[in-house]
């Protein structure tokens, strides 16, 4: 077959990235190991046990639980599946900001559990006040978003935690994309920060770990031998994943990301894309073009239908949010430079369209 892989050159919406040199090394040496059966495989699980304590470290938890999912919508499914299992009610509801990702919308589906949404405040931000009145008795988990997909905002995760807790439900972060650059920060959104149960990180997006590599953490082991099933033809006894073979390369890529970069790459990685963010979000204002204020690195702003497909058609990769704007991830391979040839493709379009 004649096909090629996607250059990264013009993709500006995905959360995909080139992997860093040395896990797409280490993932290319794992490709026949399967961490599902550690008993067989004890090298590639020892690679596991340290991506997981590794994410830990970035997350605020001494002993973590966990391991490396297929992606954050394994994760996010996971900590749907504990909260539902470890639930007094017999119609447990989970509860989360409008912002989430579509991922709990499977969840719900699979699981049998009600996705209750509560719309965000109008910076796009879970709304405290909203969420405590839409818990009850049947709320199993509370979920916060830290790093939305669309605006990449960070929900109030200390003010969730409490609510959850009042409620008796348990709580989750959704730091799929957001795990990598919220450590830079100053937000609170970790398990040192917040009563969070579950937490999901995918060094598959920011880590620059190869695909499949999602991230699944919980604070105590209850709640991975709550997910376990006995495993009766393997080595091992229990398995807590829900996916049986999985990807040696994932698991490996993913230990050897961690390994390379963090902290300091991850560090000139944020302070890169964040500086990126702001010089886009200027040239776009400088422009006339309505932008939403950034937080993360996640630049989301108003443009026309025809000077959208006309930027896709000179080969951008661009998608938009649920409400039309056009975004643009600062991912680890979107240079200054590609959003200044963004930017002549945008004025080149504009000039066209207006016919001068
Ligand atoms: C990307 C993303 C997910 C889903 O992760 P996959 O790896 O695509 O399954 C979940 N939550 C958030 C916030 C995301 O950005």
């Amino acid at each position: 077959m004649d096909a090629t892989p996607q250059e990264f050159d013009r993709v500006l919406s995905s959360m995909c990235t080139r992997p860093h040199p040395a896990a797409a090394r280490a993932a290319r040496r794992f490709l026949a190991d399967n961490p599902g059966d550690p008993a067989t495989y004890p090298d590639v699980a020892a690679l596991e046990e340290r991506a997981v304590d590794a994410l830990g470290t970035i997350t605020g938890l001494d002993d973590p639980a966990g391991y490396v999912a297929g992606g954050g919508t394994e994760a996010n499914l996971q900590a749907v599946r504990a909260a539902r299992d470890l639930a007094a009610s017999d119609d447990p509801v989970v509860v989360a900001p409008t912002s989430v990702h579509f991922s709990f919308q499977k969840a719900a589906d699979v699981l049998g559990v009600t996705l209750r949404l509560v719309p965000t405040d109008d910076d796009h931000r879970a709304d405290p006040d909203a969420v405590a009145a839409a818990v009850d008795d049947d709320t199993a988990l509370v979920v916060g978003v830290a790093g939305t997909t669309e605006f990449g905002r960070v929900d109030p995760i200390p003010a969730l935690a409490r609510i959850a807790d009042e409620a008796d439900a348990r709580f989750h972060v959704d730091a799929a994309w957001g795990g990598f650059h919220l450590p830079f920060t100053d937000h609170d959104w970790h398990f040192d920060h917040a009563a969070v149960d579950t937490l999901t990180i995918d060094p598959h997006k920011v880590g620059r770990a190869p695909i499949p590599a999602g991230g699944f953490l919980a604070r105590d082991g209850a709640t991975l031998d709550a997910l376990a099933v006995e495993t009766p033809y393997l080595e091992t006894t229990a398995q807590a994943t829900l996916a049986g073979t999985r990807s040696g390369a994932g698991v490996a890529g993913a230990a050897a990301a961690l390994d390379a970069q963090w902290p300091d790459e991850y560090r000139e990685n944020h302070e890169r894309a964040a500086a990126n963010a702001t010089s886009l979000t200027e040239s776009l204002r400088d422009r006339g073009y309505d932008v939403v204020t950034p937080d993360l690195p996640l630049v989301a702003f108003d443009l026309p239908e025809p000077a959208f497909e006309a930027v896709r058609e000179e080969g951008w990769r661009l998608s938009r949010t649920g409400s039309g704007e056009a975004r643009i991830v600062c991912m680890p391979h979107v240079t200054r430079a590609m959003l200044e040839s963004f930017l002549e493709t945008l004025d080149a379009v504009r000039v066209g369209a207006s016919g001068r």
